[in-house]
C-alpha cells in the first residue's frame, strides 16, 4: 500500500491525479498520479481534479492515460 492522501487541507481522499505547475508556460498540468512524489506536484483526489480551478490567465493540460477510449 503506496497510495497517498490528496493534498487539499481537509481531504482525505486517495489521491489519482498529480498535478503540476509549469510556470514558464502557465500551464496546470494533470495527468496521472505520479510514481514518486514531486517537489512541485500536489496530488489531487478525483473530485478535486475535475474541480480544478487555476488562476487567470493559466491553462490547463489534461494528460490522459492511453488505452481506455470509450
Ligand atoms: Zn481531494
Amino acid at each position: 500500500m503506496n497510495a497517498r492522501p490528496c493534498t487539499k487541507v481537509a481531504c482525505h481522499e486517495e489521491a489519482v491525479s498529480t498535478l503540476t505547475y509549469v510556470y514558464a508556460d502557465s500551464t496546470v498540468v494533470v495527468g496521472p498520479l505520479s510514481d514518486r512524489v514531486e517537489p512541485h506536484g500536489y496530488d489531487l483526489c478525483a473530485r478535486h481534479a475535475s474541480s480544478l480551478s487555476v488562476p487567470q490567465g493559466w491553462q490547463v493540460l489534461r494528460r490522459v492515460v492511453l488505452g481506455h477510449d470509450n
